[in-house]
């Protein structure tokens, strides 16, 4: 009796959150931004996302969340 195993080992599963925010740009503070880009430490985005800022931000569309935000701000401060 032919006896075959197949074991698959997931190593340390990667949860992608499929087309949410780590699909999107978000706006942080600039200096931020900055230090993220030097310690590839993750940080929190405008809408409360705590994320890593990608190189290219231009590779996502904006965070819908994150500009709403930003312009009641903009709209805010110029009042
Ligand atoms: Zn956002």
């Amino acid at each position: 009796m032919e006896s075959t195993e197949v074991t698959q080992e997931v190593e340390g599963e990667i949860f992608l959150d499929e087309g949410d925010h780590d699909r999107f740009s978000h706006y942080a503070r600039k200096a931020d931004i900055v230090e993220s880009a030097v310690t590839g430490k993750p940080i929190v985005a405008l809408c409360g996302k705590v994320w890593v800022p990608d190189r290219n931000p231009d590779r996502f569309p904006l965070c819908p969340k994150c500009k709403e935000l930003f312009e009641q701000k903009k709209a805010k401060e110029s009042r």
